[in-house]
């Protein structure tokens, strides 16, 4: 079964580093055209149907600030997930 990933960005912790931007190989996230609160324009998820749920985005983030979902639901509507970097 092919599985569906949902990546979450803390983006008010997120310093735009961009390492996960970087580290991604399907070009999945990349940079807010807005700040946050601390005045960076922070990473968010431009392509979330392209995610393989590899993780490399959450392991490179010095932060924390990433967490790959992966659903478990038989349809789009998401009646569960469950975390894979916690
Ligand atoms: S889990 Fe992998 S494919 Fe998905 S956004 Fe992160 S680096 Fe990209
Ligand atoms: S690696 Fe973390 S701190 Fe750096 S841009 Fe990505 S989410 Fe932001």
């Amino acid at each position: 079964m092919k599985h569906s990933y949902r990546v979450a960005i803390n983006a008010e912790h997120c310093k735009a580093c961009g390492l996960c931007i970087e580290f991604c190989p399907q070009d999945v996230l990349g940079f807010a055209s807005t700040r946050n609160d601390a005045g960076f324009y922070p990473a968010e998820v431009q392509d979330q149907a392209n995610c393989i749920g590899c993780l490399r985005c959450a392991m490179m983030c010095p932060d924390a600030c990433i967490e790959i979902w992966r659903l478990v639901s038989a349809d789009d509507r998401v009646a569960a997930a469950e975390s894979v970097t916690r």
